[in-house]
């Protein structure tokens, strides 16, 4: 069965795959939805058995249905190979009372490489399937993570050029040194002075500048998106879904048909608008439980119906969750509105004009296999430290929200589902909040020495990705204001 991709505000403009992933976000603003979700229609038992890209294949051929499956297997054998440190790609990990799956075993050590090492080879591909000349300029706006995969990604890929936005004061220390190392000709790192839905903004902006574009289009440019709204990112998303429920059938955790629980740390709700459409194929998922750090617009959404980003910005330790506007939560809304894009398209209407709008009745009653949920800053440090002290194992900040929320699920519940907790960056790239959650005195030392001493504590590795930046040289140091970022862009392409 072929699925198509429609805008969540018009039902008329109707793509391929292959074409909604050269477009990234549709002409009218909106983001392009599958018109339907096959069914996976393989026996959890057998995919048990299969390894991660055989179970990528499953999943993603269901949902790219213009691919042919030499397309398929090259793009996903291209992707999930040695860059990743473990065969395993995700590995699912039981701790603490619950199962972690470590999405952050690819070249930049967070949990967007399980998306942005195959987006490159999915849209040279569909490049070449839609006879596309022109160069295609990935235009970016990073919170941290999505910046350096991005680049790491399409790094000297013949036909692109990547160009990455991110708040200079709004990401840790490691994530800017890591994205302004980058090698790689094709590759721009800007800083900008605000933050990052300042950044996203600028972005959709340029997407929807017809002047801008028929610039480009002149010079033999077109756009295309990295960001989590292009679907060529959710789909791979929905695979380690899969994945890890297959991995708990395999350990004996669970019988194929047995519902699981999934946790995710979430800013720009792409993560876990994966895990709904990997339930919409057909995976027994039983609650998704939302964890928000102190920008909590989407734990109040949850609760109250009404989505409201007027509020102060608030940076906290898991910078890559700082997000007043949640871009993929439109998707969701656009679902419970009954695949109305319409009804939908008033609602973003009032996001863009007011910065909130409220859902009906009708459909809150839909949302009812979400829970929401927010962890402050004292709480996510207290559940590093507590983990640690108790397993040995230390995770990150974001995946330290994740957990927090998890155990507040629990209390509010007394629901003992088997629960995967999506762990989303290595400790390693966020070391100083996670050393001073251990311990408030390596308050005092330095970024590399604090890397040294967590690798004492954990045992675990130093990544590669840190070795590489501890003497890198600085590539980029462009920084503009946020006003100026379309003037960078066309200085960057001589337009
Ligand atoms: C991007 C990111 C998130 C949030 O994921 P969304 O898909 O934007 O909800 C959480 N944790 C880390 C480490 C990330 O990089």
């Amino acid at each position: 069965m072929s699925v198509m991709y429609k805008s969540t505000r018009n039902s008329n403009e109707v793509m391929t795959a292959s074409e909604a992933i050269l477009k990234g976000l549709s002409d009218d603003g909106g983001l392009y939805v599958p018109d339907n979700i096959p069914a996976l229609g393989v026996d959890l038992n057998k995919l048990a058995d299969m390894d991660y890209r055989q179970v990528a294949f499953e999943v993603m051929s269901r949902m790219l249905t213009d691919f042919t499956e030499d397309e398929l297997k090259h793009c996903i054998d291209s992707a999930y190979d040695d860059k990743f440190d473990t065969p395993l790609i995700a590995p699912l990990v039981n701790k603490a009372g619950a199962n972690y799956l470590e999405l952050f075993h690819g070249s930049t050590i967070a949990f967007k490489d399980m998306a942005l090492s195959i987006l490159p080879y999915l849209l040279v591909t569909s490049a070449k399937k839609n006879k596309v000349t022109n160069e295609i300029v990935i235009l970016t706006a990073t919170s941290g993570d999505t910046g350096k995969a991005a680049l790491a990604g399409f790094a000297d890929v013949p036909g692109t050029k990547i160009i990455v936005f991110y708040p200079k004061n709004g990401v840790s220390p490691i994530q800017e040194k890591q994205m302004v190392t980058q090698k790689g000709d094709n590759t721009y790192v800007v800083g900008i002075i605000g933050n990052f839905d300042d950044a996203q903004t600028g972005v959709k902006n340029m997407f929807n500048d017809k002047n801008l574009l028929g610039d480009m289009n002149n010079k033999g440019y077109q756009f295309s998106s990295a960001n989590s709204i292009n679907i060529g990112r959710l789909v791979p998303q929905m695979v380690y879904y899969v994945y890890a429920y297959t991995r708990l059938v395999k350990n004996g955790q669970i019988k194929a048909g047995d519902k699981i629980n999934v946790v995710v740390p979430t800013g720009n709700f792409g993560n876990i608008l994966a895990a709904y459409y990997a339930k919409e194929m057909g995976l027994p998922i039983a609650k998704f439980i939302c964890a928000s750090n102190e920008n909590k617009v989407l734990y109040d959404f949850f609760e109250t119906g009404s989505y409201d980003k007027n509020r102060e910005f608030i940076l906290t330790s898991s910078p890559s969750m700082d997000i007043l506007i949640s871009s993929n939560l439109e998707r969701l809304i656009y679902r419970i509105a009954g695949d109305d894009a319409a009804k939908n398209n008033d609602l973003m209407n009032g996001l863009n004009s007011t910065g909130k709008y409220e859902i009906t009745p009708e459909m809150k009653a839909k949302l009812s296999e979400f829970y929401g949920n927010y962890a402050t800053e004292a709480e996510t440090a207290a559940t590093i430290k507590r983990v640690y002290e108790s397993d040995g194992y230390i995770m990150d900040t974001h995946t330290a929200v994740a957990a927090t929320v998890y155990e507040k699920y629990k209390a509010d519940s007394n629901d003992d589902t088997p629960t995967v907790i999506a762990s989303t960056a290595s400790p390693y790239k966020f070391t100083r909040s996670v050393m001073e959650a251990i311990d408030k005195s390596y308050a005092s030392q330095s970024d590399f020495e604090l890397v040294d001493e967590l690798n004492k504590l954990s045992g675990v590795k130093i990544p590669q990705a840190i070795e590489d930046i501890r003497s890198a040289a600085v590539l980029h140091d462009t920084v503009c204001d946020k006003s100026e970022m379309e003037a960078t862009v066309r200085n960057i392409l001589g337009l």
